[in-house]
């Protein structure tokens, strides 16, 4: 179904700074308190810094279950490695989709002392029914995404989902997630039509967007109206940001950390089993 009214910004989100990880410092953007109203997507943390002490740290391991782990790249490269003994490498433009499933351990770290580091870790919530699933991942490296250039000069990288008639990189069940880069030349305009019913947000990591009921500015978020289905974004001088939908779950969600269930009694299992060493060695099969 297409609803051709626009979608209004419903509120600008800063995001908090915090560290996490050894010592990485982030913008945490989706927090908790937002978890309802972005149904399915649990968090969103950006990074972007060029302060080598800011990043070194890394994430050694560390468990994760019950939800969908999107890490994106902007600028530098970070190595990523699992319980399953699969690693990769993710580069500026490039992705990694894994499905934590039922559980894995896995590392995140820099692989550069020096220079910018930029990007986005999002986190995706999966419905109940699919939370104990096998996990999975894929390392999506830059050329593999697939784009388009539209008209007026937009860009558009579409790392998931269906957009502007661009099939995706990945393609998931039951949320539809949509996650589309996009590059507006100043003055340039946007109009892409978003599923009705899905919410729907952007974030603005160079110049800002004008759009019905303000300005999204730079390193913000913009939450998007769930009245309509079309989004429209001008960039006087120019802008890029990530726009992010899906369907949302409704279901109950309890978290602790890395864990991300329905009920508290499937969190106490989440830390017995962990606690157990079934975490370590899990299978990651390909995505
Ligand atoms: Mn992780």
């Amino acid at each position: 179904m297409l609803d051709n009214r626009i979608r209004y910004l419903e509120r600008i989100v800063l995001g908090r700074e915090t560290t996490d990880g050894v010592g990485v410092r982030l913008t945490r953007v989706l927090t908790r308190e937002l978890q309802a109203r972005l149904d399915p997507f649990l968090m969103l943390d950006a990074f972007r810094t060029a302060r080598a002490e800011d990043y070194q740290g890394g994430f050694p391991d560390h468990p994760h279950r019950g939800f969908e782990t999107v890490t994106y790249m902007i600028a530098g490269q970070m190595r990523h490695h699992d319980s399953g003994g699969n690693q990769g490498l993710i580069g500026p433009g490039g992705a990694q989709w894994m499905v934590a499933g039922s559980g894995l351990i896995h590392s995140e770290f820099p692989e550069q002392s020096q220079g910018l580091m930029e990007g986005f870790q999002l986190w995706l919530n999966l419905p109940a029914k699919d939370k104990m699933i096998s996990p999975a991942y894929r390392d999506i490296p830059a050329e593999a995404i697939p784009q388009c250039v539209l008209g007026n000069g937009v860009m558009l990288r579409v790392i998931a989902g269906e957009c502007a008639g661009v099939q995706g990189a990945v393609r998931r069940p039951v949320t539809e997630p949509l996650l589309v880069d996009v590059h507006l030349p100043a003055g340039a305009a946007l109009n892409l039509p978003l599923p009705v019913g899905f919410n729907a947000f952007l974030y603005v990591y160079r110049g800002e967007l004008v759009m019905a009921g303000g300005v999204v500015p730079d390193r913000a978020m913009g939450i998007l109206s769930n009245e309509g289905g079309t989004l429209e974004v001008v960039a006087p001088q120019g802008a890029r940001a990530i726009v992010v939908a899906a369907r949302p779950l409704g279901e109950p969600i309890a978290q602790h950390g890395p864990f991300v269930m329905n009920t508290p009694q499937q969190i106490e299992e989440a830390l017995a089993d962990y606690r157990a060493g079934e975490f370590d060695g899990a299978r990651v099969g390909a995505l």
